[in-house]
Formats: C-alpha cells, structure tokens, sequence
C-alpha cells in the first residue's frame, strides 16, 4: 500500500503518538483537570446572560458543591445522580463535583417525556436528581429527592416532587474543604464516572458505563488534539485551544457534549461559550459578540448554515470562526462541499465517535487532513481497530469495508475478546483514514439524537389496532434520518398513517416522531425471528424514488 498502512495481527493500530494514561492510578477525572495548568482566565461564558465564570471561580464552585453533597446530603461512591437539565454552566459544575465523590453521573434529554425519563429513573435508580424549574414536572412521581437548578421565579407547580434544596443554597453550605480532598482521594482511575444511556446495536436505550479512566483517556486524546492545532494555527490554518473560544450548542447531557465542553476543553485551557439550546439567530449572534473561533456541532447545523449561507454572511459577523468540527452523524461529502464553497475560510473537521467509546474513536486534526473529504479521520491516539466481514466474522485488510471494531470498551457491546462491536460498517485505506459508510445497527440518528427502533415498535404494538410492525431510518438531507414505520394491521382495521403517528407523537419525545407510515402485509423476518431491516429500508427509498 501506498504509505505501508496495514493491519497488524488483524489489527489497526493509531497512526497518531500514543498518549500513555497517567501512571497515578489515583487520579479521577475531576482532579486529573483541575491540576491542568490553564491559560486562559475565563472558563465559560452564559451566552443567555452574559455572565462569566473564570476558572478559580469554576474549581471553588466545584469543591464547594463536592463538600455539600458528600458532608450534608451523603452521596458515596456508586450512588447515581440524574441531570436532567439544558446547557448551562451549573451543568459541568454538577458533573464534575458528582463524579469527583466517585458518585456517577445520569443525563437525560430535556427533550424527553415524563414517561421516557421514568423508565431510565427506574433503571438507573438515582439518588439525587438536579433539575430546572421549568423541567421539574417531568420528575413528578418518580420519589428521587430534587435539587433545582436556578431558582423557581415563573413559580413552576412543583407538586408530586420531593424538592430538597436548590443548587445555589447546596454551593453556599462550604465551610468544611479538608473534608472535601479527603473524599476525592478515595476515588481513582478503576471507578465508574458516567452512566448516559445508548441504545447499542440493538433494543432499547440501556445505561453505558463510563470510568474515570475511559474519560481520561479522552480527555488526553482532546488535550494532544490541540496541541496539534496549535501548530498549525500559528501557520494560519485553524484554530486550537488555548486563548481560543469554542460555542457550545451540542448537548450536554450527550457524550459528545460531555467529554467536549463539561471536561476535555477545560482541561485543555480554553474558553466556552454556552448556549442553553440550539437557535440559529443566538447561536449567530453569539459567534460574533464573543468572538468564537471554533465550533463543535453536528451536521443538522451545517445543513442550515449552507442553505441560508448569504443571509448569514450578510446579517452576521462570522470573521472570528475558523474551524467547525462535526461529529455524531455521517457528513456527506455534498455537504462539505457546500459548507468550503460557502464559508471559504473556515476549515471543516470531523470527529466519529459512540457513547461506548467515551466519545471520540477517530478524527481529523488539522488542514491537510481535513482536506479528505468525507473521512472520518485517523484513529485516535493508542485506539486500536477492526474491520470485520459482518457475515463470517473475519478481520479484513485495508479499504475492506466491514464492521468496525474498536478497543476503548465499555460494557454493552462487548466480543468476547474485549473489542467494542460499533455496529458501524467501515473501511480504513491505505493512509490509515477511517470512513463510516453505513450504519448496520438498528439505531436511527435523528440530528444527532438517538432513535431507538426497538421502543417505537413496542409503543406501536401496545395499538389495539397493531398486528406487527418494524421502525426503520428513513435518509433525509436536513436531518440525517427520520423514523419510518411498516405497520400489519389487525384484520378489519381502518388505521391510517395519520392515526400510527398521532399515537406514537402523544406518548414520545418530538424528535422520536414517526413521520412516514406505510402498510404492509407481513413483516419480513429472518428464521430466527429478527426484522429484516435492510430490506425495508431498500423498499422505503426505492419506493419514495419512484
Ligand atoms: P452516539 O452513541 O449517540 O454518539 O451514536 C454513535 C453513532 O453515531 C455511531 O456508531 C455512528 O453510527 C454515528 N456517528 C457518530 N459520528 C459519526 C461520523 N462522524 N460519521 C458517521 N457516523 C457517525
């Protein structure tokens, strides 16, 4: 192969310097950032009001809130704390203190009914829950004792909920540090920090554990990241981190949003500009009152951002961005294509990742790379690879495309032999650039947000009217992929499309809607019983192409 690329032992192994982990198997998360020497002064910004947090101010709030939690309401090590909350600077504060007790962290998406969350409160059995006024309601009735974020000014009906204490009284109690250190010491490396929930490669969404470890890893994979685009800034081409400002409108509660904005980028020095939600206008105006130089987000924004290009470029002030990363979903090259015709200087990178991984497996880091359109990157630093043939099981070679494997594990999805099945059909070329060219999991992506099948087709067979059903991906340009459902109806039954989605929409977060419905007469299934999905997909896009 051209640059000798290949797989060693039926393994690809990271073209990029390895980062070892930190030999002190006594770090945690928490205090493996805060001990970070940080460059710049200012650690967030609240886009919403402007206000400020600098870095002491950041790790004060920190260990303030570490000390409450642990002396007065005795969250241990183990205990699972729930956030359900939009983007906001409590956000990384709650995290970072939770996960310094050795306690971890649950993330919810706002988005998400009082039914949806129930069902992963009863799962994850949390032992606090923080959460805004406004959100509080859809804890009702889950017995988690509350701790409101902000205070209740617009005096939210807060009844059927056991509220506690608010964040801001919690941070005010500190009086007792010593306190605080001797319980962080007690937490290390081999401890679990996050539980965020994935629906894997089938069935419903289950909670993915993360340690302290495996956010380490990321973190050092994000800090050596850039470094790499400091070098390259200084050439003119990018931007890096230290003294830059990155907007945060990826979520939060996803490990995307997670291990950028609520750790990676802290410990990498920068500044981050947080909005509460995504909004085009905000997010505009924003960018030029702050200055932001770099932008994370996923490809439903630079769908956006390409099909109204001129009026941005007229009503905004856009000179400050110079790199924008996307990550979550595929990038199709036409897309990119119209992002570098449109935004001539602004560099577009690209990031792949799973919430199994801990986030980011490969990405592209600087110019040259980006250049490649449509490659998901390098393997990230000491990650290690597999293409499998999905059928035999056996390891394939370069541009072989396949299933692809990585060894960053957590616990889900795991061969027996330690590798992470993605469920991501892949190949590698000859320079070692992954690209993603299908998804063979169930799992639909819509703008980024997961759509497990598997729960849309067991609330569809509670319909009376339902005999059998399958949910698929159906491709769309702005949002990646939508919800489509076959439906066999009962014998007699007058069900239209409009009825399957008005059931599904009532009962389901609206990014989970069903927006297409067909009729079929059976189901195809394997021998075994499984869906054949890919034949219903090949049916629903052949069909809408005619
Ligand atoms: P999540 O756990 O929500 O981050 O979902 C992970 C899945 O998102 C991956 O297994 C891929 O199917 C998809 N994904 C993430 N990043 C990319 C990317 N850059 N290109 C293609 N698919 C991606």
């Amino acid at each position: 192969s051209r640059s000798g690329y290949s797989t060693q032992n039926s393994t690809f192994y990271s073209k990029r310097t390895p980062i070892p982990l930190p030999p002190n198997t006594s770090l945690n998360i928490t205090t493996f950032i805060s001990s970070r020497p940080h460059k710049t002064s200012t650690a967030f910004i609240d886009a919403s009001n402007g206000r400020h947090l600098s870095y002491s101010d950041l790790w004060s709030s920190v260990d303030s809130l570490s000390f409450s939690l642990s002396s007065i309401y005795g969250v241990r090590k183990g205990h699972v704390i729930l956030i359900l909350s939009p983007n906001s600077l409590s956000f990384p504060i709650i995290c970072l203190s939770v996960m310094s007790l050795g306690a971890l962290i649950t993330t919810t998406n706002p988005l998400n009914t009082s039914r949806e969350i129930a069902k992963q409160v009863a799962d994850s059995n949390p032992y606090l829950a923080f959460t805004t006024p406004e959100l509080a309601h859809k804890l009702a009735g889950c017995k988690t004792s509350v701790v409101l974020i902000g205070d209740n000014s617009r005096n939210e009906k807060l009844s059927g909920l056991n509220v506690i204490t608010t964040l801001d009284e919690m941070m005010m109690m500190n009086k007792g540090g010593e306190k605080v250190v001797m319980m962080k010491e007690r937490v290390c490396q081999n401890d679990d920090a996050a539980l965020l929930y994935s629906s894997g490669t089938t069935g419903a969404s289950k909670g993915v554990i993360s340690s302290h470890r495996n956010m380490i890893a990321m973190v050092q994979t994000i800090i050596g990241r850039f470094k790499l685009d400091d070098d390259y800034q200084r050439s003119g081409d990018g931007g890096g981190a230290n003294g830059h400002t990155f907007i945060c409108t990826v979520p939060m509660f996803h490990i995307y949003g997670l291990v950028a904005f609520a750790t990676g980028l802290l410990a990498a020095g920068a500044t981050v500009v947080v909005l509460p939600k995504f909004e085009m206008n905000d997010l505009l105006l924003a960018i030029a009152k702050y200055k932001v130089s770099y932008f994370p987000l996923v490809p439903p924004i630079l769908v956006a951002m390409v099909n109204h290009a001129d009026q941005i470029k007229k009503h905004y002030d856009l000179s400050s961005l110079r790199t924008v990363l996307s990550g979550g979903a595929p990038l199709g090259k036409e897309l990119i294509e119209g992002f570098v015709e449109k935004f001539p200087n602004v560099v577009i990178m690209q990031g792949y990742g799973l919430t199994e991984s801990t986030a980011i497996g490969a990405s592209t880091d600087c110019l040259e790379e980006s250049r490649r359109y449509g490659t998901a990157g390098l393997l990230s630093p000491s990650i290690e690879a597999k293409i499998v043939d999905p059928e035999s099981g056996k390891a394939l070679g370069v541009n072989q495309t396949g299933y692809f494997n990585n060894h960053e594990a957590t616990v889900s999805t795991l061969t027996s032999d330690g590798w992470l099945k993605t469920g991501d059909v892949c190949y590698i070329d000859e320079d070692g650039f992954l690209f993603v060219v299908d998804r063979l999991k169930e799992l639909i992506k819509y703008k980024g947000y997961q759509v497990p099948p598997a729960e849309l087709e067991a609330l569809l067979l509670t319909h009376p009217e339902v005999a059998d059903v399958a949910v698929i991906p159906f491709p769309d340009k702005e949002v990646g992929q939508f919800p489509m459902a076959y439906v066999v109806k009962k014998a007699g039954s007058n069900l239209s499309e409009n009825e399957v989605m008005d059931f599904v929409a009532k009962q389901v977060a609206p990014y989970k809607k069903i927006r297409r419905v067909a009729f079929i007469d059976s189901v195809p299934k394997n021998a075994s019983g499984k869906i054949l999905r890919k034949d219903l997909i090949n049916m629903a896009t052949s069909s809408s192409k005619l």
